[in-house]
């Protein structure tokens, strides 16, 4: 959907946005610099690169919703490291609880009282009774995917059409004229994907019919809301169908939370009485400590004991040395008891309205042809004027050139987006005054984008 902003216009505007954070970031243009001759490109992980401007921003401090970069500015942190700082940065009862067990170990391969607390209070929110822990949400979904393949006996997996679930070698596709085609930009992948995947577009269920028809899926990996190509929501009743048709096809249904836990203490699986066979989470779970988790129902369970072959079991592609360790469960113990509370996600609910209202002010008064949308304590501005249906209608939503312009905007305004794509995220710290810095500069950015139209 083209946008009614003229390009030439976001193109002075990104010249002028550029200089300007050139200008005031001269300490991050200089590490960056410095960094160059010890890490790829400059930086720990080389897509952190592809934040808008010549350099990325090196930071000096994070706390709460707020961060500081090198250069002395603060910034309203409304990415909160894509939902991994989702409780704010170093939540106190968090950082407490790990300090206390720095001093007394911090990986065993021995379980602790810690592991029963975090897999107590996971099962009680997403209501899947037996859970295992992972370092990230990837190795959640690799793990639920191996176990799924297993159980069933079958090889492929189904995902939605744009869809993104870490680095799972088999979630790196999309289709392309209705065929399985790995994703643009997808690195080295291990075999063509088309042999592990098939796919289906969020709220296409006779798509989703179609190809569990095959007989060969083992299981459906989904975000129950699309949060990584934009948000897209599922429409009424599609939850209660692609539920009755995995459960026709003896289908596994794994629910990823990783983003949706933004919907509530027990995600959107808890907000909206889902039935999933799995659940998978990761990121925020232990206040930014890397920390992973898997649950299952007990009919998965018992499945997955039958199967499993105890003396290989270390060996059988599924743990990892540091997966469940100490300061991790220790981590997400006390994050789950202390920090992301239902009292807190009332809070953050609250400004994640209070962040789509003023948006939504914006986009009325200065007639933008695009829309917002909210899930939960996570709120995305897209450039259609009608939220989108689907991953591919998301996708071609998407004006790069915009996108960039805005991020930039804001960081030069103390206001950290996620990056590539305009999404904001609410954390327990996060104050009405930090949505309000982003309303403002949004609504000085689109008298911007439309002075002269
Ligand atoms: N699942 C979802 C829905 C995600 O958005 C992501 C990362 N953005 C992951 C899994 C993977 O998380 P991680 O990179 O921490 O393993």
């Amino acid at each position: 959907m083209p946008s009614r902003i003229a390009p030439e216009r976001v193109a002075e505007l990104f010249a002028i946005e550029r200089e300007r954070f050139a200008d005031s970031h001269p300490v991050s243009r200089q590490m960056h610099e410095e960094a160059a001759a010890s890490m790829l490109s400059g930086v720990p992980m080389n897509w952190m690169t592809r934040w808008p401007g010549d350099f990325p921003v090196f930071i000096s401090e994070a706390k709460g919703a707020d961060i500081v970069c090198v250069d002395g500015h603060q910034y309203a942190d409304l990415c909160l490291g894509d939902t991994g700082a989702m409780t704010g940065h170093s939540p106190p009862a968090t950082t407490a609880a790990v300090q206390r067990q720095l001093d007394h170990g911090i990986t065993t391969m021995l379980p602790s009282e810690a592991g029963t607390r975090a897999s107590r209070e996971l099962a009680r929110r997403f209501g899947v009774p037996l859970w295992q822990f992972t370092l990230t949400a990837t190795d959640a979904n690799r793990f639920s995917i191996r176990l799924a393949r297993q159980i069933t006996g079958r090889h492929k997996i189904l995902v939605h059409n744009w869809c993104y679930h870490g680095s799972v070698d088999e979630t790196f596709a999309t289709l392309v004229d209705g065929e399985v085609k790995p994703r643009f930009g997808s690195i080295g992948p291990p075999v063509p994907v088309s042999e592990t995947t098939r796919i289906a577009e969020v709220n296409d269920l006779e798509g989703l019919e179609r190809e569990l028809a095959n007989g060969d899926v083992a299981c459906v990996l989904v975000e129950p809301a699309l949060t990584n190509i934009g948000i897209v929501l599922p429409e009424p009743g599609y939850h209660d169908e692609l539920r009755r048709i995995t459960r026709e096809h003896d289908v596994l249904l794994i629910i990823d939370e990783t983003h949706t836990f933004c919907c509530g203490p027990g995600g959107y699986t808890g907000a909206h009485g889902l039935e999933p066979d799995l659940v998978t989470i990761g990121k925020p779970i232990a206040g930014g400590v890397p920390a992973g988790a898997y649950g299952m129902s007990d009919a998965v369970a018992e499945r997955v004991l039958e199967q499993t072959i105890w003396d290989a079991a270390d060996v059988g592609g599924i743990g990892g040395t540091l997966a469940g360790n100490l300061l991790s469960l220790t981590a997400i113990a006390t994050t789950l008891e202390e920090v992301l509370t239902d009292e807190a996600f009332n809070r953050m609910i609250e400004l994640g309205e209070r962040f789509e209202n003023g948006v939504a002010d914006v986009i009325r008064e200065f007639d933008l042809p695009w829309t917002v949308t909210r899930l939960g304590c996570r709120a995305e501005y897209m450039f259609s004027p009608t939220p989108p249906r689907n991953g591919s209608e998301a996708a071609a939503a998407f004006d790069h050139d915009l996108d960039a312009l805005l991020h930039l905007y804001m960081l030069n305004r103390g206001v950290l987006m996620t990056p590539f794509h305009m999404m904001a995220l609410m954390s327990p710290a996060t104050t009405a005054s930090h949505v309000d810095r982003h309303t403002e500069a949004l609504a000085e950015a689109a008298a911007d984008l439309t002075a002269g139209s």
